[in-house]
């Protein structure tokens, strides 16, 4: 029998636990030194320096590499990066998804993926601009096909994904969710369409992701006061995420989010090879790193990509370390190092406390972070 004992972490209420991991399950969760005894040399005492958590999750990545520009490895925007779980915001639609969710079975991530209301995923930037793209039965039969693994479908509405097509693929794709009973997440943009119509068109559980980002036609109007439209989407039960991307994510409009009292559910990446390696994204800790920047609390940081993400998900137990359920935890620090952060729109921050991923537990494997914050 394999046991793994994880001594002296740091919950993100500050209080510390012992863990015990036993053939790839959690067996054991304690007041830090009431596992063994303190005097213990068994297993590997973090001293209260490293923190845990249960697996992060990243609701919005691009987890195919065979397209580009919006492609990368799985584990790269995975685990080696702390991230236990991914959830690939469409790059397929029905046309490749099968593909898609194979390579995750071989990968040490966890994914799930959003589906790409048009047929053709990202294998072009314009997939909505013909109508001819969108085969609902397909999409819906895929759905059913994969119900372990898709979680949603994904529609791009904004004016390059969409072309001519305007409004139209929004309202196949809404029609495509009240018959599946399947959310949708919606990536918004520069119009047309117009903000106010998409979110017209979106119901509870809904998530509209990009949500600060610093364009026209966003969320917030000139003044920095969020329009009536997302408090009409908030109030029926509609989703905020981040996915910072290339181009989707302001300091400037977080910072006016924040003023009006107005916070993401979930906060996650958009990440893909090119702003992985080049930025502004780089890992999900660089994100989080942001928020920690702007005066989010640790806890509530962690939260949006632990027990809030799990919960969207359908999948509580994914937020939670409980005893008896497959080990899925995300360690990491947080260190008082200065660094220079960048928004997509070339603007930076200079922070003063980082978060730094140091690995992932997946059942009965610990997999070290590869990469920094
Ligand atoms: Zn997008
Ligand atoms: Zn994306």
């Amino acid at each position: 029998m394999q046991k793994l004992v994880l001594r002296n972490l740091r919950l993100t209420d500050g209080s510390l636990v012992d863990i015990a991991v036993s053939d790839g399950i959690v067996a054991d969760v304690a007041p830090a030194g009431t596992l063994l005894p303190a005097d213990s040399d068994t297993g590997t005492d973090y001293e209260g320096k490293t923190y845990v958590s249960s697996g992060w999750i990243d609701l919005h990545v691009h987890a195919f590499p065979e397209f580009d520009p919006y492609g990368d490895d799985i584990d790269e925007i995975g685990v080696n990066q702390g991230v236990a779980a991914i959830v690939d915001a469409g790059s397929c639609g029905a046309d490749r998804i099968g593909e898609l969710i194979a390579s995750g079975e071989r990968a040490a991530t966890r994914l799930f993926a959003f589906l790409n209301v048009s047929r053709i995923g990202l294998s072009r930037i314009d997939e909505l601009s013909r109508l001819e793209w969108i085969d609902p039965a397909l999409a819906a039969r895929a759905a059913s096909e994969y119900p372990d693994s898709i979680v949603g479908f994904k529609a791009r509405i904004s004016r390059s994904v969409v072309g001519d097509s305007g409004l139209e693929p929004l309202w196949m794709a809404r029609k495509l969710s009240d018959e599946t009973g399947l959310p949708l997440m919606v990536h918004i943009g520069s119009g047309p369409p117009d903000i106010r119509e998409i979110m017209a068109l979106l119901s509870a559980g809904d998530v509209v992701t990009h949500c600060f980002h610093g364009k026209k036609n966003g969320l917030f109007d000139d003044s920095g006061q969020p329009i009536q439209a997302l408090k009409d989407a908030l109030a029926r039960g509609v989703r905020l995420d981040i996915g910072h991307g290339t181009a989707s994510f302001s300091f400037r409009t977080a910072e006016a989010a924040g003023r009006a009292g107005i916070r993401p559910h979930t906060i996650s990446t958009d990440i893909y090879r090119g702003n992985r390696l080049n930025g502004p994204v780089y890992s999900l800790a660089n994100v989080l790193t942001k928020f920690l920047h702007l005066g989010y609390s640790l806890e509530e940081v962690i939260a949006s990509v632990t027990v809030r993400a799990a919960s969207w998900l359908g999948k509580p137990e994914l937020g939670q370390i409980r005893v008896g359920d497959p080990a899925n935890l995300t360690l990491f620090s947080v260190e008082d190092k200065p660094a220079t952060l960048i928004d997509s729109e070339g603007e930076e921050r200079i922070a003063h406390t980082i978060i730094e991923p140091k690995g992932v537990v997946a059942g009965d494997k610990f997999i070290k972070c590869e990469v920094r914050a």
